[in-house]
């Protein structure tokens, strides 16, 4: 007979520290409402209902909170997160700001690794959050960068890139996608016709989608790609190894590989939308609904708004749900400000009138 071999690694303490750890993000996410489904005004007679999901009222500002808190979980669960070992992140910054968090909540250390053009405040923010930054000047090392940390410190790198699709219940849990269907519930058109969202990991869109195909709604999803992003043409040709060399002007979203948590086979639709559009449709957003929102939420609200005009003008009826993905405040230097519109050589007017002819006569002039 062989004799069988047997180890085992319980270690009780780590075990209550995991609990605890568990405990601890449940527990933040116990404390927390739901974001709002705001409702974008548009004439009743148009027969078209815009809503923004508002993901920027979540406790670190954007809907990276909900990526974040299912990144923690799915590490804390595998067992990849540890007591005392740091863990390190690839990242444009919104999804550092949340993760550096949710590591102060367990307390571990928090490394992000971004490209040097992140914004200021967002440097801030994590720093505030008790993360250390670590900027590279070409932001296509950042995975490489990040795995290298990790390896050195012992660390864990979160690869938000390749797990935030596999780390969030696509199935419901209250992910994003059963909240808004939950908020339409009381509105004429329950059941949108679209829902437009855009792509930074992709774990958005894959959510979404993922969970009307589950749930059998008619529902098509529509992503929004800007400029700087190999999404668009990677989903049209079905190439996985496209690169691009310039990295996104607009924070989140746009990437310079396709990424393995962008599912394309889960996405009707896509739209390429110029930069200079996404900046005038979220200066558009100010003047309607007086908030100021991220470049994203502009991406987002101009293919939204394009739908919109669509179904008008074939006479259907229904409602169009995008989202408002982080706020203003963190762009006041970029998005917000005439100088870094002119530096960047963005001319705004074409489409700022596209939009305002739209708004006023619910016809599309682009
Ligand atoms: C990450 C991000 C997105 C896109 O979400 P994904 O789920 O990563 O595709 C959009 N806007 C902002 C501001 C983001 O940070």
């Amino acid at each position: 007979m062989e004799s069988t071999l047997d180890e085992d690694r319980t270690d009780p303490s780590y075990r209550a520290w995991l609990k605890d750890a568990v405990r601890r993000v449940q527990a933040d996410a116990n404390r927390s409402a739901d974001t709002h489904l705001l409702s974008f005004p548009l004439p009743e007679e148009w027969g078209v209902d815009l809503y923004l999901k508002d993901e920027s009222t979540h406790p670190t500002g954007s809907l990276k909170h909900r990526l974040a808190r299912s990144l923690f979980l799915y590490g804390l669960c595998n067992g990849w997160i540890r007591p005392g070992r740091p863990v390190i992140e690839a990242s444009s910054g919104s999804t550092a700001v949340s993760e550096a968090h949710f590591a102060q909540l367990i307390g571990v250390p928090f490394i992000a690794v971004m490209p040097r053009t992140t914004s200021c405040e967002k440097v801030g923010l994590i720093e505030f959050h008790g993360g250390r930054c670590h900027l590279v000047d070409d932001p296509r090392t950042v995975y490489e960068v990040s795995a290298r940390l990790a390896a050195e410190t012992g660390g864990h790198y979160m690869d938000q890139f390749t797990y935030a699709e596999r780390a969030t219940d696509w199935r419901g849990n209250n992910n994003i996608a059963e909240s808004v269907y939950q908020q339409l519930r009381l509105e004429r058109f329950p059941e949108p016709a679209w829902i437009v969202a855009t792509a930074g990991t992709g774990g958005t869109s894959a959510t979404i989608a993922r969970y009307v195909h589950y749930m059998q709604y008619d529902t098509r999803i529509c992503v929004a790609d800007p400029q700087n992003s190999v999404f668009f043409d990677g989903w049209r040709s079905g190439d996985a190894g496209l690169c691009c060399e310039t990295g996104s002007r607009i924070e989140g979203i746009g990437r310079p590989r396709m990424e393995p948590s962008f599912v394309p086979g889960a996405i009707d639709r896509m739209m390429k939308v110029p930069d200079a559009a996404s900046v005038a449709a979220v200066r558009a957003l100010e003047g309607t609904l007086g908030r100021k929102a991220g470049g994203s939420t502009g991406t987002g609200l101009w293919a939204a708004f394009r739908i919109v005009a669509e179904m008008r003008r074939r006479g259907e009826r229904g409602s169009v749900v995008s989202l408002i993905c982080d706020p203003g405040d963190r762009y006041l230097d970029k998005y917000y400000s005439d100088e870094w519109v002119a530096a960047q050589g963005l001319d705004l007017e074409p489409y700022a009138e596209v939009i305002r002819d739209f708004l006023k006569t619910g016809e599309w002039s682009g």
